[in-house]
């Protein structure tokens, strides 16, 4: 922006709000329209966005971090650690370029790139708010989804916020112990205190939580993590989204069989727990989160 005075910029900086600073590293399109961005940073860092176009949908699944520090064992971007926060310039332009780059008014944003949103809360908020704004990009708050892996204070914090957004819990797990081997967050916030957040969630907001569920052969898959699940969600006023696990280079994990992601779905519908099972997206992109800068290096 330099047709700005220079003190301004300067400003602009300082509050983490400066537009225009990412570059298009990489750019990689799939059949079905979904589009993988891989940008640049000023810092020479990169971070990934997506573009998924669906009928009448736009939506750009965002980033919030470089790398992330939670560690989850299936997860590509947990592998290599945080490298650090984005900006809320850097949050809210992998949207403007996309959305100028696509050519399209996008209709819905979702926080499930790469990093942890509640970990870096106020860049975040602070960009939700200037997307909502009339003056900004004036889209609701009604189409903008937080996935987190439940951190609980950030939760909490969330729910004050009134904001209408749509909270995604990235559960996995439905007891403890295996939870805490897939994802280390549940040693500091377990089960039990991450759900009372939820039901506190949907109590103030009024808003229906979805958990997410990523589907892995003979670990989360098998009769009693069905049954679990059923136990810990019944009755509340949610939706479970079953993702089929990305194959990570390296991790031992396979993805669920097609007949047992169904069978689990219908055993969670069936306890009238409204289940759906993700529509896979853009497969030859390798679609995991981290998946195309493991790739872009090489690795
Ligand atoms: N850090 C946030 C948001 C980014 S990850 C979170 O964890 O919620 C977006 C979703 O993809 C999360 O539900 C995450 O658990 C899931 N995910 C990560 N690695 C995956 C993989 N290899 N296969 C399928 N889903 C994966
Ligand atoms: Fe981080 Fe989410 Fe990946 Fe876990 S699943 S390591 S919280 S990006």
């Amino acid at each position: 922006m330099t047709n700005l005075p220079m003190e301004l910029r300067n400003q602009l900086d300082k509050a983490g709000l400066s537009i225009g600073c990412l570059t298009v590293v990489e750019r990689e399109a799939a059949p079905d329209g979904t589009v993988k961005y891989l940008f640049g940073l000023d810092d020479g860092s990169t971070v990934e966005s997506v573009y998924l176009p669906d009928d009448d949908r736009h939506t750009v699944c965002f980033s919030t971090q470089v790398g992330c520090p939670m560690g989850c064992l299936f997860c590509a971007t947990g592998q290599n650690g945080l490298t650090r926060n984005l900006t809320t310039g850097e949050i809210i332009d992998q949207i403007l370029r996309i959305s100028k780059f696509q050519g399209v008014t996008l209709t819905n944003l979702v926080a499930m790139g790469q990093g942890e949103p509640l970990l870096n809360y106020d860049a975040l908020i602070k960009a939700i708010r200037i997307i909502n704004d009339p003056k900004g990009l004036s889209m609701g708050a009604r189409r903008i989804t937080i996935s987190t892996c439940g951190i609980i204070p950030g939760v909490l914090k969330l729910t004050e916020e009134q904001l209408q957004v749509n909270l995604a819990i990235s559960l996995h797990a439905a007891d403890d112990d295996l939870r805490n081997r897939l994802m280390p967050v549940n040693k500091k916030y377990p089960i039990v205190p991450l759900l009372k957040a939820c039901q506190e969630y949907i109590e103030r907001t009024g808003r229906r939580v979805t958990f997410e569920y990523t589907l892995i052969d003979g670990i989360n898959d098998r009769p009693q993590d069905a049954a679990n699940l059923i136990r810990l969600l019944r009755g509340m006023l949610c939706h479970v989204n079953l993702i089929p696990f990305n194959p990570v280079p390296g991790s031992p994990f396979r993805r669920s069989t097609p007949s047992q992601i169904h069978w689990f779905a219908a055993e969670l519908n069936r306890a009238h727990i409204e289940t759906t099972i993700r529509k896979e997206r853009g497969t030859t992109l390798t679609a995991a989160c981290g998946q195309l800068q493991g790739k872009f290096r090489g690795e």
